[in-house]
């Protein structure tokens, strides 16, 4: 049995932005329950919700500041979540990287910087808490510090830092890094200095024993310029301990069985009762009730890296289509204006609601015939996983995790019985409408139709795959 400490900056149900909350709240309950003693830890955001009162444990003082920690449980499991407790940093409204307004946390460098000297403290058995990880786990550049700071400790555990989207990075000025009283030896290109910024990935990247990210195409790509973002050569120097390893997803969260957001449940064996949700999801979006045309879903946060500029360039066209569209997300203000005057213009067939809706995209799920992932990149995906498992037919870029996931509908693989989605290579909007034709004839065949829902809703996403992988990582440190 190995001893984990698990660093991330969101975990759900407690606080989540992305697939990385998703992640940090099913990889540890998974490696719990292949018998790991695996303990959480997170900054204690005045939003974190859904947890039992949490226990006060102790007070630590670092960089001339006293922090408590204090101790809850991962709901529904005997997971211990160690909780960082600083009120001058963490109790505000917002999320973990940006205020109530969407404007990011003026001093998000010092909030993290804290945060990873609690948890080398916790690391190191200096806490008070009678437990010394064997390794500890660090997601994304908000954990990018702690092998940096691990290195400079005696003796200290193995580090493993998992990247799911190198797409940030945590750069700030070398003023920063003064600021933040780091010890001076990590400055340096073989450290911490990144074009004379201070980078947090990069600390991540170099100083860690091993490195995921969250699928195998992703791996390859991100030893490339167009993916790398400049941390390519470094990336590639140390493959021989970068592996990728694909995320599974929550079973009993993405059930269509057993949904309590959805007005019927149905599985493979019932699927026409996937029906009930679709027309509910047309009454509800306020779209013409109409059995044959094809809904399409999306579901995203609305930012470059999801491809939505592939969705407006042709929105017009797909407009044109015998279908309707049901979109969900929030980001980018000018994205959310154009795709709402989009939706005034074309009202029975675009419903376009901004914002972050659980309920929503639980019922765009099943509601869907069809889901759209155009994404430039993606590091792995789950909304592609969840698609898959509601029937829900997705159309990707072939890129990272979508790669990975999906199986494309071609005239050999559907005779094979194993085609689960649509795939298109490259990110232009021709390339992009070219797959949506495909799709639509398609659908109109119902019996291949229904061969390539059932063959994705069989597909095995859960996490225990993964978390077996992740443990041959852990035993191999
Ligand atoms: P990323 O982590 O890059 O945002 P993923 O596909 O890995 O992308 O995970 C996104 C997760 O966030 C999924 O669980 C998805 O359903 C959820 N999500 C994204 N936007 C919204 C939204 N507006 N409302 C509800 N859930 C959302």
């Amino acid at each position: 049995m190995k001893k984990i400490l698990f660093a991330s900056s969101e975990i759900h149900p407690l606080i989540k932005t992305g697939g990385l909350a998703d992640v940090a709240g099913s990889l540890p309950k998974a490696l719990a329950d292949i018998g790991q003693d695996i303990r959480l830890i997170i900054p204690n955001y005045q939003s974190i919700k859904d947890i039992d009162q949490p226990r006060y444990v102790c007070t630590l003082r670092v960089d001339n500041r006293d922090v408590n920690i204090l101790e809850t449980r991962l709901p529904g499991t005997e997971v211990i979540i160690w909780l960082v407790d600083y009120r001058p940093f963490f109790d505000f409204p917002g999320n973990p990287y940006v205020d109530e307004q969407g404007n990011p946390w003026f001093n998000i460098a010092e909030r993290f910087t804290l945060y990873c000297r609690i948890v080398i403290e916790v690391a190191m058995n200096r806490a008070y808490l009678d437990w010394q990880p064997d390794i500890v786990h660090g997601n994304d550049w908000q954990c990018g510090l702690i092998p940096a700071l691990l290195s400079l400790e005696t003796a200290p555990p193995a580090s493993i830092f998992t990247i799911h989207n190198m797409a940030y990075q945590g750069t700030f000025p070398h003023s920063t890094f003064v600021q933040l009283n780091l010890p001076g030896q990590l400055w340096n290109p073989e450290g911490l200095e990144f074009h004379n910024m201070l980078s947090f990935l990069k600390g991540g990247l170099t100083f860690s024993d091993r490195i995921t990210t969250v699928s195998p195409t992703y791996a390859q790509e991100i030893q490339t310029p167009e993916f790398g973002y400049g941390l390519e050569g470094l990336l590639s120097y140390k493959s021989d301990v970068l592996s990728g390893i694909l995320n599974g997803m929550d079973l009993q969260q993405w059930n269509p069985n057993d949904d309590d957001h959805l007005v019927q449940n149905y599985s493979i064996s019932t699927l026409k009762n996937k029906l009930a949700n679709k027309t509910a999801l047309q009454e509800a979006m306020g779209l013409p009730v109409n059995e044959s045309l094809p809904v399409f879903g999306l579901i995203s946060r609305l930012v470059d890296q999801k491809g939505i500029d592939l969705v407006l360039a042709c929105l017009p066209q797909i407009l044109d289509m015998p279908l309707q569209l049901v979109l969900l997300g929030s980001g980018d203000k000018g994205i959310e204006q154009k795709l709402q005057n989009f939706a005034l213009h074309y009202p029975e067939k675009l419903a376009v609601t901004i914002g972050y809706n659980e309920a929503l995209a639980h019922q765009i799920e099943a509601g869907s015939d069809i889901f759209l992932m155009p994404s430039r990149f993606e590091p792995c995906g789950l909304n592609q996983m969840y698609s898959q498992r509601y029937g829900t037919i997705p159309i990707v870029r072939k890129t990272g995790g979508l790669a990975d996931t999906i199986e494309d509908a071609l005239p050999h693989t559907i005779a094979e019985g194993i085609a689960t989605g649509i795939c298109f290579d490259e990110a232009t909007p021709s390339a992009f409408l070219e797959a949506i034709k495909r799709t639509l004839v398609l659908f109109e065949s119902k019996t291949h139709w229904r061969k390539i829902q059932q063959a994705a809703m069989k597909k095995d996403f859960s996490w225990e795959n993964s978390a077996h992988q992740y443990l041959a990582i852990y035993n191999a440190l």
